[in-house]
């Protein structure tokens, strides 16, 4: 009898899981198979996009960096291996990317910089092409 918990312990766990997957932010895009906002979900395997007309409407896909692809332009996706390991990928051309890419280039070589976490958690910017890494930088057009 120590719990603080109300009587209906089943409710309330329904609704907290509820709750939780329906805290979500909804996306500035509609959804291409029924129009309705899309937001996102967290799941089992880590955050992902959802139509929110679901159930009715089962339309899901990967998170996408805000960052176009430095190869093509295209959408990049947030990925999770089955290892757990967070990856990107490009939806249009495939390339893989094993660290987060940012808008930031490289002064030496103009690279693509990606966001490097180091022991401890602190976070650089890092040049695969020169093995580089530079401090983060802030937004340079942050609004
Ligand atoms: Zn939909
Ligand atoms: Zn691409
Ligand atoms: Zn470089």
């Amino acid at each position: 009898m120590t719990l603080p918990l109300p009587t209906v312990n089943g409710e309330i766990q329904l609704k907290d899981k509820l709750s939780e997957f329906n805290l979500n932010a909804t996306l500035d895009e509609k959804c291409p198979k029924c129009g309705a906002d899309l937001m996102v979900k967290r799941g089992r395997f880590g955050e992902f996009v959802a139509c929110s007309a679901y159930p009715k409407c089962k339309y899901t896909r990967n998170l996408r960096l805000d960052v176009p692809c430095p190869k093509c332009g295209g959408a990049i996706e947030r990925l999770r291996s089955k290892k757990g390991k967070t990856y990107f990928k490009c939806s249009d051309c495939g390339e893989l990317f094993w660290r987060e890419p940012t808008k930031h280039r490289c002064d030496k070589c103009e690279g693509v910089l990606s966001i490097k976490y180091k022991r401890g958690g602190s976070k650089v910017l890092h040049c695969q092409n020169c093995r580089l890494d530079f401090p983060m930088r802030k937004e340079e057009d942050g609004n």
